[in-house]
């Protein structure tokens, strides 16, 4: 058996199309620097998004820390372990200081139950993580963060083109963060963007990205450079027309996944929340040891040798890296902890075939046997 499926694959519009949409950079000599097709996307991606401002940056992560920077915090964020490592590097690298909260069992998004023992008269904001396209009991963060008077900054790498309870997700906070790197639901090779609805963050926000230079001789304040370039707008433009149909192609792998999982004992599947609709950006799955009758790493080397490369994401946990794990201590997030040495994700791209689905459950099946 010599097949390999990766764990994901970069959707990509066809060759002819992207060329199409690269042509007219030829004529305008304009590369960078808030061109054409970059304003071109910013306001597509409003519509699509339904959210009123959209500010394009070069990756999620420069996204989240000039998000930071921009509404002037200080002291501490309160924030969640069950992430990339991008969370928690962009707030260590603002110089504020991460309180990590534990997540819950059922979604693996931010335990809000636990907030409010973690806030003090440091803290200045939540960040948590609408984590595999969950969606965050964003209502009671609200209430807590207007109670104690706290910014919220969503990291939502993971949410774009969802809506809760009918509205585009990303107006919930102060401010959201889309990663839009090659290996997301939707991309534009590398680059991200900010959402929001403040008018006031318009214009710093904008300065924020070019070295805060306002005009030719006016430097306003010492931004950095986060631009999104032309040739990265336009991927972006390629892939917006496609969106659609890759939210149809994957659903139908991921409802061929759930009918194929759902009756093995020990397998948790993610949670369909009624009030999302999904983009299906990953399809996780926790292993039960007790239920299940073998680990995650154990499954998770059987399918690796059986040529199906699935991803222990997240794995470690953010406290558990080398650069924070003097200084937290991940049991103190303990559900945190349980998840991420049970998780991994299966392979999961436009292109993927219901045959590949079916042979990696199969090896499940197989695996299930054997190990009794
Ligand atoms: C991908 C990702 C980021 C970082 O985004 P980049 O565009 O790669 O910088 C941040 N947070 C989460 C949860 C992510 O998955």
């Amino acid at each position: 058996m010599n097949r390999k499926i990766p764990v994901i694959k970069s959707s990509l519009p066809s060759f002819e199309e992207f060329i199409e949409e690269i042509k007219p950079i030829w004529e305008s000599r304009w590369l960078t620097n808030m061109g054409a097709k970059h304003n071109e996307l910013e306001s597509k991606l409003q519509d699509f998004l339904g959210v009123k401002h959209v500010s394009l940056v070069v990756n999620g992560h420069q996204g989240l820390e000039i998000a930071l920077q921009t509404l002037g915090l200080k002291g501490e964020v309160i924030t969640t372990p069950y992430t990339f490592a991008s969370t928690t590097h962009a707030i260590v690298r603002c110089g504020l200081k991460p309180v990590f909260c534990d997540i819950n069992p059922y979604d693996y998004t931010m335990d809000v139950d636990k907030i409010e023992e973690l806030i003090t008269d440091k803290t200045c904001a939540i960040m948590p993580v609408h984590v595999y396209g969950n969606i965050c009991d964003v209502e009671r963060i609200e209430e807590i963060a207007k109670k104690h008077n706290l910014k919220v900054i969503y990291d939502a790498a993971h949410a774009f083109g969802e809506t809760y309870k009918g509205k585009g997700v990303l107006n919930y906070g102060d401010i959201s963060m889309l990663s839009f790197h090659a290996t997301k639901v939707y991309h534009t090779i590398e680059g991200g963007a900010l959402c929001y609805n403040d008018d006031a963050l318009v214009q710093p926000l904008f300065l924020m990205r070019d070295f805060g230079i306002k005009d030719e001789e006016t430097v306003e304040i010492a931004g950095t450079n986060t631009k999104m370039n032309e040739f990265c707008a336009a991927m972006g433009l390629c892939n917006l027309r496609h969106f659609d149909e890759t939210i149809a192609k994957r659903k139908k792998l991921v409802e061929l996944y759930r009918e194929l999982l759902k009756d093995l004992p020990g397998v948790k599947l993610n949670p369909i929340n009624p009030d999302t609709t999904e983009n299906y950006c990953y399809f996780p799955v926790v292993i039960q040891k007790e239920n299940a009758g073998y680990t995650r790493d154990e499954i998770f080397e059987f399918l690796k040798a059986n040529g199906v490369f699935a991803r222990k994401y997240f794995y470690p946990l953010i406290t558990d890296f080398d650069c924070y794990k003097n200084e937290y201590d991940s049991n103190l997030t303990p559900v945190a902890k349980e998840i991420s040495n049970s998780v991994m994700t299966l392979p999961l791209y436009d292109d993927l075939t219901g045959d590949d689905v079916r042979y990696i459950c199969s090896l499940f099946a197989q695996w299930k046997d054997k190990s009794k």
